[in-house]
């Protein structure tokens, strides 16, 4: 499960990405995540500690605040997942 070095790696930032809107610029050496824009057409990737912010500061001066960029859909599952599976919550299935 090679996944799991990016759980350990990431345990906090990916804690404050999903509790949006967070910033933690302190951690230098975190992992880049694709935020992509459908609209935009774009795809930039971020730190993952500043995410949030990211995508929040681009839906809000490019879309007025609509929630149109997002982290990579595909990403934020994995996200999720490995969020999930730190805290122990799917352990049972
Ligand atoms: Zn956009």
């Amino acid at each position: 499960m090679p996944r799991l070095a990016f759980v350990a790696r990431t345990n906090e930032p990916i804690t404050v990405a999903t509790r949006l809107p967070t910033m933690t610029t302190d951690d230098t050496d975190a992992p880049q995540v694709p935020i992509v824009c459908s609209a935009c057409e774009t795809t930039s990737r971020v730190p993952l500690s500043g995410v949030a912010n990211a995508v929040a500061r681009h839906n809000d001066q490019l879309h007025d605040g609509e929630e149109i960029a997002q982290v990579d859909p595909d990403i934020a599952d994995q996200i999720a997942d490995l969020v999930a599976t730190e805290l122990g919550l799917l352990e049972d299935s």
